[in-house]
């Protein structure tokens, strides 16, 4: 029989790793968030001084690095060359430089594999940009959320406050254009809906709304 897999797209800060988590709970199924691959990938460039533009680095580094993912008591944890780098990875930087070297063909086919193999090994729930475009198209049940720019950007900054950053809404909201430009105009898998995908907009949505809706869409 087939592996259950569920592809959860959208922008930054639309809740998918939050709602992924959630329905993966709810499910008894694993839970992938594919954005910590290229975060992990990110640091790494950045731990090397290697700036997402000095290509034949970047194919360097990419001959170097394992990542790899390992779950502890159900939460994911990244594993880079044997170090876990899980709260590393949450940084400004990390996620700006995620955002650049995400739009890298070698670092996108790097870590195709990665999350296939997961994939097929697993029933899961996948939140990234592609999932349901073409990390895995045939996943049998695809989401696509979304939520208003202001809106995704309250809550990455409520959340940055919750952890103990000092930041400013228009910076996380400076930040959060510049992805969704970055994510949706790269050429390669850019971030956009698949064409079977279900949207659900969480602008006005509570959390438990916004789950709610999720589930029922996947039946
Ligand atoms: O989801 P998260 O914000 O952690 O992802 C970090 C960055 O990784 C995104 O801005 C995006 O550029 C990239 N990404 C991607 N494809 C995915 C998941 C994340 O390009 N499937």
């Amino acid at each position: 029989m087939g592996r259950i897999n569920i592809a959860i797209d959208g922008p930054a800060g639309a809740g998918k790793s939050t709602i992924a988590k959630a329905i993966a709970k709810r499910r008894g199924i694993m839970y992938l968030d594919t954005g910590s691959l290229y975060r992990a990938f990110a640091l790494f460039a950045i731990r090397n001084n290697v700036e997402p533009k000095e290509r034949l680095k970047i194919e360097e580094l990419i001959s170097q690095a394992k990542i790899e993912l390992e779950y502890i008591d159900g939460e994911q944890h990244v594993i880079l060359n044997g170090e876990d780098v899980t709260s590393q990875i949450r940084t400004a930087e990390v996620s700006t430089c995620a955002s650049e070297v995400s739009a890298l063909d070698c670092v996108r086919a790097f870590l195709l594999d990665l999350q296939r193999n997961i994939a097929k090994e697993n029933d899961c729930v996948l939140d990234g940009r592609d999932i349901g475009t073409v990390v895995l198209p045939d996943a049998q049940k695809k989401i696509y959320l979304t939520a208003a720019p202001e809106a995704r950007a309250l809550r990455r900054y409520k959340e940055m406050i919750a952890n103990g950053d000092t930041v400013e809404y228009n910076d996380v909201l400076r930040d959060v254009l510049y992805r969704d430009q970055n994510d949706s105009t790269r050429a390669n898998a850019p971030l956009k809906r698949a064409e079977d995908a279900t949207v659900v907009d969480s602008t006005n949505l509570t959390l438990e709304e916004t789950i709610d809706a999720v589930d029922k869409i996947i039946g």
